[in-house]
């Protein structure tokens, strides 16, 4: 089983789009949206939830008024200053500033504090017409989305063992941040799609740079590489530079705009258009590479 992840150094920058044509024509494959922050691949999925699990989330302590004799103990020791002194008196924590940590649990002397772990985070095993799905839904301000990311892949990998499948594709979370990390570690390729602006290209260059740190294959993949030709030329210069191989490109296409209103891939939607067949090309392009490790180039 190979396991390869779509990514964006920014959000808008066709993603989701590519990822759901490559589901399209990608067989024998399970499926797995690691943008829990904004997850939006179900739309297109439409999928039949099976199964439903908390995912929980980092701790938070709050104090018990009824046992809390305001000596301030608790206050002192919080390095992230999430302890504060309400005006009618007492002491609150703010659940948006404490890190969890638990210390103040630990040196209340009356035991007034306790924590607990929000149960506000959902992962879920569906099935699709794409194939086995794996996705999460994060509650609102909800931090740890890089092990959530974590865990929804290792659900994925155990289905792709379980059904024999031959590939999971993760739809990866946008930008840098520790979900992108959570979600590269470990896979067998990663494609980077890149739209041609300024912003689009700066994102994709640190994001290459963060792939290229954990020694893992990188493809690329120009989303409407016609509104911009100046920028189209450097981001192809980039990628000979860094010796990226460029599986595949768009041009604007209102065919894609259209399949994503009517809830379905460009594929889909508008299958013998020359968008999907560039769609089929690079997947079969990664496939090759996935199967037999052959560097191909465009
Ligand atoms: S758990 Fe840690 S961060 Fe949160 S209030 Fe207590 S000491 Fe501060
Ligand atoms: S350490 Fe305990 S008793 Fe003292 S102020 Fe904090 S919660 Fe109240």
């Amino acid at each position: 089983m190979k396991e390869v992840t779509i990514l964006s150094g920014k959000g808008g920058a066709g993603k989701t789009s590519v990822t759901a044509a490559i589901a399209s024509v990608a067989e024998n494959a399970v499926f797995c949206d690691n943008d829990v922050d904004a997850a939006d691949l179900h739309l297109i999925f439409n999928p039949e939830v099976k199964e439903t699990h908390t995912f929980y989330g980092a701790w938070v302590a709050s104090i018990n008024e009824d046992k809390c004799t305001n000596c301030g103990i608790c206050k002192s020791h919080c390095h992230f200053d999430a302890i504060h002194y309400k005006e009618e008196g007492g002491l609150y924590i703010n659940p948006f500033q404490c890190e969890g940590c638990r210390l103040c649990e630990r040196v209340c002397p009356v035991g007034a504090i306790t924590s607990q772990r929000s149960e506000n985070n959902f992962w879920y095993v569906s099935d699709s017409r794409f194939g086995p799905f794996v996705h999460a839904k994060m509650g609102p301000g909800e931090e740890n989305s890089g092990k959530l990311v974590t865990e929804v892949r290792r659900k994925a990998r155990e289905i792709a063992k379980e059904t024999g499948a031959g590939f999971v594709i993760n739809d990866g979370p946008p930008g840098i941040g520790c979900s992108a990390i959570s979600s590269v570690t470990g896979t067998n390729a990663v494609l980077l799609v890149i739209e041609p602006t300024r912003s689009g290209l700066h994102d994709a260059q640190r994001l290459v740079e963060l792939v290229n740190s954990f020694s893992i294959p990188l493809f690329a993949f120009i989303n409407k590489d016609d509104i911009n030709a100046e920028v189209t030329r450097e981001i192809e210069d980039y990628l000979t530079q860094k010796d990226i191989p460029l599986l595949g490109r768009w041009g604007f296409d209102t065919n894609i705009v259209e399949s994503m209103i009517d809830k379905k891939s460009v594929v889909e939607y508008s299958p013998e258009s020359e968008t999907a067949r560039s769609v089929k090309s690079v997947w079969e392009q990664m496939k090759e590479f996935l199967e037999v490790g052959k560097v191909v180039s465009s």
